[in-house]
């Protein structure tokens, strides 16, 4: 059996370098590609992974490439390959023939008789994952060996490539207790059934040629799972012991990423035999007993696999040379699977060639990866010149123009504890009351209407140069036109004025604030086929010109019920951009804060009485080390509060959040301080009402009553069912009407009779009142 290679990266980008699996996907799926022309763009992009791994410098044979290839999701991958199918998808399989991809299709996405498996967030970044579902009668068998055929197709092609599959103690952490299991039913209570088919699959991965196996226990390092550390930890100690007590089987190379990993959980892995572990040096430090464990393969993520910065490559050399001090045996990795980057800079020709130097993306992050372990092998004075570029960009960065913007520092160093706060809330209620006066069950909306084919062409149209800006801004005026006259003849309270001029609600506004990027190719994997493309956050924000203004006020000028201005809030715009890594991300959260500050005071001057500042990814970026919540807490909290508390009491703030899982995070929502917020509540049926009433919330409230991730039309009795269980537990005053959502993906036919169906049934309830 082989070494562990020196240098390796945990993952890499699975949508093609210029997205052809995402198109040949959706080809797909609408049937203009048939299977064989899928498989064949598959294909290519699984040799297109290995081949730009080993230009970067990893070894073709040596088990540094990981076969790591998803056409969909990696965890749901791995349900496909342990067969654990819930119940409602038992005839998708005969129980002994392979589960194949087009099943897996229908776990991913749906079909007329299936609903789709959820999705939720991976870890704290904005990938998302399907989530297993478990129960006491689940069944696991070895039922899809894919793997297996890659790691042939990848020997074939002259590579020794590392299988990598979701560990199982991660792959049981992050299900759920499917809806019929009991109570008090946990899916780690399923491991010892599970462990067999990893068995099976072990060594059918050896007999395909592999010599290492990668399999990622990222579950072990977090803090805010259903399972606990020392569950998890001990979980771990049993799996790894069965596994590495398998005679047929690769080597073992456990993986966790995103936070430390703990010392349980390490000795658990170490002392079970696992031939190598990896831990996040990024964002953690090394576990304590390494030194006990001589015979261990210690793969250190140095190189930020999550961030597209390239760095302190000196600093990264520095923690691997301290750890190899103890006498490790060391390796350098990237932090995480480089999944979360695009492929490479080679395809952001128009990016200014400063800030170009100052990044890599995955192809380069492995370039710096190779560089370390050439360090580790042929000592630094080999990479010398490869370590002073590193540094020479890096101090060229810290002076660059716009990174550091005197007059935006010193306006965040300025602010006091009153730039925080509003009038109470009593007062604010009041002021309000008289200012809007709307009826009682207020419906609105939460901000985009359906984004149609004709709004994507005219912009298209306008960024190439086709048609001019007053051509654009005449159909974009004429759009929101529409759409306001749209909801007048619905009978909505609160208008919006659709989104139209928006691509998306975080790069709409990197574009219009200083500070930001935009890449041309830099798509990221967001889950099956969707990417997205994050903006850079690489220098001090500001705000060069008012945003959203004119789109607002014209808005208003059609209507006389008010219309809501629209921002996107600090944290979510943080979240989903490619965001600065030279200061505590509160600091940039509140330059983005004050940026949005003028913004609502702005909107406030023009007339816009009620504003809502979205912040859907308020929970994503909550840390997984509990440890860390309350400094990430505080300053997530007062960023929005930052940019919202400018408003006088008359002026209604909203805010909107895109989910129902409450529990952390409900005495951040609390401290928004919002006057209403939006919230996702119709596919949990009203759930989440129930914890605020408990929490005792004391403002508005508009729980959603139509599930818009779902093309499906609520009947009105449906609405006033669900607005039925909400007054239970929210009182009347505070209760508001609306979708779950924004609207943007849905079409205009069930967007207007759903609308039509929530505004009746706010009539009825109303009337009941
Ligand atoms: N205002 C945004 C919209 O309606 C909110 C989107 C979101 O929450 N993700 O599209
Ligand atoms: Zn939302």
């Amino acid at each position: 059996m082989t070494n562990f290679p020196l240098g390796t990266v945990l993952g890499y980008p699975r949508i093609g370098r210029n997205r052809e699996l995402k198109r040949a996907l959706e080809r797909y799926w609408r049937g203009d590609l048939d299977r064989a022309g899928l498989d064949a763009v598959r294909g290519e992009v699984r040799a297109a992974a290995r081949e730009a791994l080993a230009e970067a410098g990893l070894g073709r044979t040596d088990s540094s490439i990981p076969e790591a290839a998803s056409t969909y999701d990696h965890v749901l991958d791995t349900l496909v390959t342990v067969g654990a199918l819930p119940a409602r998808f038992a005839d998708l399989t005969d129980g002994e023939s392979d589960v194949d991809l087009d099943a897996a299709f229908v776990l991913a996405r749906g079909d007329a008789s299936h609903t789709a498996l959820e999705m939720t967030k991976w870890f704290d970044t904005n990938y998302h994952y399907l989530v297993p579902e478990i129960s006491a009668t689940t069944t696991f068998r070895y039922a899809n060996r894919s793997r297996a055929d890659e790691a042939r197709e990848a020997a074939a092609a002259g590579f020794t490539t590392r299988p990598t599959i979701v560990g199982p103690v991660t792959f049981l952490a992050l299900a759920k207790a499917a809806d019929d299991a009991e109570a008090g039913f946990s899916p780690l209570q399923r491991l010892d059934d599970l462990l067999p088919v990893y068995l099976e699959v072990l060594a059918d991965l050896r007999a395909a040629g592999a010599e290492w196996v990668q399999l990622d226990e990222s579950a072990l390092v977090a803090e805010t799972l259903d399972a606990s550390p020392a569950e998890l930890a001990e979980a771990a100690a049993r799996a790894y012991a069965a596994l590495a007590g398998a005679s047929e089987r690769p080597q073992l190379f456990v993986a966790t990423s995103y936070a430390a990993l703990p010392d349980a959980a390490y000795r658990a892995l170490a002392g079970a035999g696992v031939e190598a572990i990896g831990f996040d040096l990024v964002n953690g430090v090394a576990p304590a007993a390494i030194a006990e464990f001589p015979a261990v393969q210690h793969v250190a993520g140095v190189i930020n696999g999550h961030n597209i910065w390239r760095g302190d490559l000196e600093a990264a050399l520095a923690k691997l040379e301290e750890l190899r001090a103890t006498g490790a045996k060391v390796s350098a990795s990237t932090s995480t699977s480089l999944f979360h980057l695009p492929h490479t800079l080679d395809d952001e020709g128009a990016l200014d060639a400063g800030l170009r130097s100052w990044l890599a993306f995955a192809n380069e992050k492995a370039g710096q990866v190779v560089v370390l372990a050439r360090a580790l092998n042929e000592g630094r004075d080999e990479v010398a010149a490869e370590l002073e570029a590193a540094s020479a960009a890096l101090a060229q960065r810290a002076e660059a123009t716009g990174v550091r913007v005197p007059a935006v520092r010193e306006r965040v160093a300025s602010l006091t504890a009153a730039d925080l706060a509003r009038a109470p809330f009593a007062e604010r209620e009041v002021a309000q009351e008289q200012a809007l006066g709307l009826p009682a069950l207020p419906t609105t909306t939460i901000g985009s209407f359906p984004q149609t084919g004709e709004i994507r062409r005219a912009r298209q149209a306008f960024n190439k140069g086709e048609i001019d800006e007053a051509a654009y801004e005449g159909f974009l005026r004429d759009e929101i036109k529409r759409v306001v006259d749209l909801q007048l003849e619905l009978g909505l309270d609160v208008l919006v004025h659709g989104e139209p001029e928006r691509n998306d609600m975080v790069q709409y506004f990197a574009e219009n604030l200083d500070g930001f990027a935009t890449t041309a190719n830099g798509w990221v994997q967001s889950y099956g086929s969707r990417c997205t493309r994050p903006s850079i956050l690489w220098g001090d924000v500001s705000r060069p010109a008012p945003i959203t203004v004119r789109w607002a006020e014209y808005a208003q000028s059609l209507a006389s019920q008010p219309v809501k201005g629209m921002l996107t809030g600090p944290v979510t715009i943080l979240a989903w951009s490619f965001v600065r890594d030279d200061q505590p991300l509160g600091d940039t959260a509140f330059q983005v804060g004050l940026a949005l500050r003028d913004e609502v005071a702005d909107l406030e001057a023009a007339g816009i009485q009620i504003i809502q500042v979205d912040e859907p990814a308020l929970r994503e970026l909550l840390p997984l080390e509990r440890a860390r919540h309350a400094d990430y807490l505080k300053w997530s909290v007062d960023s929005f509060r930052l940019s919202t508390a400018v408003a006088k009491p008359e002026t209604q703030i909203h805010t909107h959040l895109c989910y129902s899982e409450f529990g952390e995070i409900i005495e951040a929502i609390d401290g928004l301080d919002a006057d209403v917020t939006s919230i996702e509540a119709a596919r949990s049926r009203m759930e989440v009402v129930g914890d605020l009433e408990a929490h005792g919330y004391p403002r508005g409230i508009g729980p959603g009553v139509w599930d818009i991730h779902s093309p499906r039309v609520p009947s009105e009795a449906e609405v006033v069912e669900l607005v039925e269980i909400a007054e239970r537990s929210i009182p009347a005053r505070h209760l508001w009407i609306n979708p779950d959502c924004g609207l943007k993906t849905r079409g205009y036919d069930e967007t207007v009779a759903s609308l039509r169906h929530m505004v009746a049934a706010a009539t009825q309830a109303r009337e009941a009142l």
